[in-house]
């Protein structure tokens, strides 16, 4: 072997492979033709035509790379680049190509189209891997249709029922199913849900930190655990002039300072406690009435299983003290409860170290929100790859994000790929 053949040999230019940043916009504002809209976002929901017509182009797209395709009983799509090994576990990445009615080009569709351009590098540079590697499209991740949300990714980890999932329907009375079939899209492989040694998502950071920070990547350590509560607080309507302060039961008070508690509880669970009431409704709504009856929510979110479950408490505690010192009957329903998520190891330190290698600012950082990988974190190692997003902002038209961020975050995810799925030649 001469020195020249030695340099370019590919272990000594493997950290210097990137994949290519402007097929990768491509892709993204190709893909972003589909469903969009005047302000510049994409109306793109989960199981209609267009998302039919989406799904026709990844897979196109994937034929083209020389993927074979698989399609689940709830629409997924698995395209596979095979390995060397044909028993080896897979090194996956995925996300969704659905969108909110106002969503925007990038959230979950960088995930997707990431997961493309690593197939389409591995091609181009003629990398062969001893593990598969495999780009999945899960199926309603945004739950707007129909509920709920991260369909696709619960029945795959068994934490959905299919059936269950296939008879939710939309406002219009279409169950999942039906509108399956409508697109074609009912599958009918049985994807094993073993065998998978690491699964990536990369995702815009849907928060402002990233930006604040002004760091191109974060390393996803684990998603905030969440518990929802609905509640009702029942005192007694009055008239709002002859009754006197002290012999009110104003459920609007009482509303009030658990709202104010929620916050504080929130607060005193920093950094990463959460608390909002999103929701209130009011009764009977005069404004010379007192209030007889509320109505709201309460979402709790927390990183540490402990902490969440002392702002639960806290919660409980306030509700009775308040409800006690008002005089209000109360009801507080759970709706909602997802633990915390910790993430894999060899995925963590694949993505903190593809990024430290690459030469990009990183941070550690958590998902507030809930994503497809949060459930293949409970069948199978799991990681996640956040880049910035203009003002944080996302579900809406204007969400934005830079082309470099976005090359820098498909760049680590390759790398963070490469890392996990051996490379042979
Ligand atoms: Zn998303």
């Amino acid at each position: 072997m001469t020195t020249a053949q030695m340099d370019t040999s590919p272990v000594s230019t493997l950290s210097e492979l990137r994949t290519d940043s402007d097929r990768l916009w491509q892709s993204l504002m190709t893909l972003a033709e589909l469903g969009a809209t005047p302000k510049g976002g994409v109306n793109r929901q989960a199981l209609t035509e267009l998302d039919r017509q989406a799904r026709d182009l990844f897979i196109q797209w994937c034929k083209a790379e020389g993927c074979t395709i698989r399609i689940d009983a709830i629409g997924n799509i698995f395209a596979r680049r095979a390995g060397t090994d044909p028993d080896a576990p897979a090194v996956m990445t995925g996300s969704h190509i659905d969108t909110q009615p106002t969503g925007g080009k990038f959230d979950g569709c960088f995930g997707v189209m990431a997961g493309l351009e690593v197939l389409r590098s591995l091609n181009q540079h003629d990398i062969k891997t001893r593990c598969p590697v495999e780009v999945v499209v899960w199926t309603n991740e945004e739950g707007c249709r129909f509920a709920p949300c991260m369909m696709g990714s619960g029945v795959h980890t068994g934490q959905l029922s299919l059936h269950e999932m296939l008879a939710q329907k939309d406002t219009d009375g279409v169950t999942a199913g039906e509108a399956l079939d409508a697109i074609g899209y009912r599958g009918s492989d049985e994807i094993p849900r073993e065998n998978v040694r690491a699964f990536f998502e990369s995702h815009i950071e849907q928060g402002p930190i990233l930006e604040d920070e002004e760091t191109t990547i974060g390393v996803v350590m684990g998603a905030l655990g969440q518990r929802w509560f609905d509640l009702s607080l029942t005192g007694q309507e009055a008239h709002a002039g002859p009754t006197p302060m002290s012999l009110r039961q104003d459920a609007m008070l009482g509303a009030a300072e658990i709202t104010v508690a929620v916050n504080r509880i929130a607060i005193e669970h920093a950094p990463h406690g959460r608390g909002t009431v999103g929701v209130m409704q009011v009764h009977p709504g005069s404004r010379n009435v007192i209030p007889g009856q509320v109505n709201m929510t309460i979402d709790l979110r927390s990183l540490e299983p402990h902490s969440l479950t002392a702002m639960v408490a806290e919660l409980k505690e306030v509700v009775e003290a308040v409800s006690q010192r008002h005089r209000l009957a109360f009801e507080l329903t759970p709706t909602a409860d997802f633990v915390p998520e910790h993430f894999a190891d060899n995925c963590v330190n694949a993505v903190r170290n593809a990024a430290s290698q690459l030469g990009y600012s990183h941070l550690d950082i958590v998902s507030g929100a809930g994503h497809d990988a949060i459930f293949m974190g409970r069948i199978a190692p799991a990681g996640m790859i956040f880049v910035p997003c203009e003002g944080g902002i996302s579900h809406n038209e204007i969400e934005n994000a830079a082309p470099k961020d976005l090359h820098a975050g498909c760049n680590v995810l390759f790398h963070a790929m490469l890392d996990q799925a051996e490379i042979v030649s």
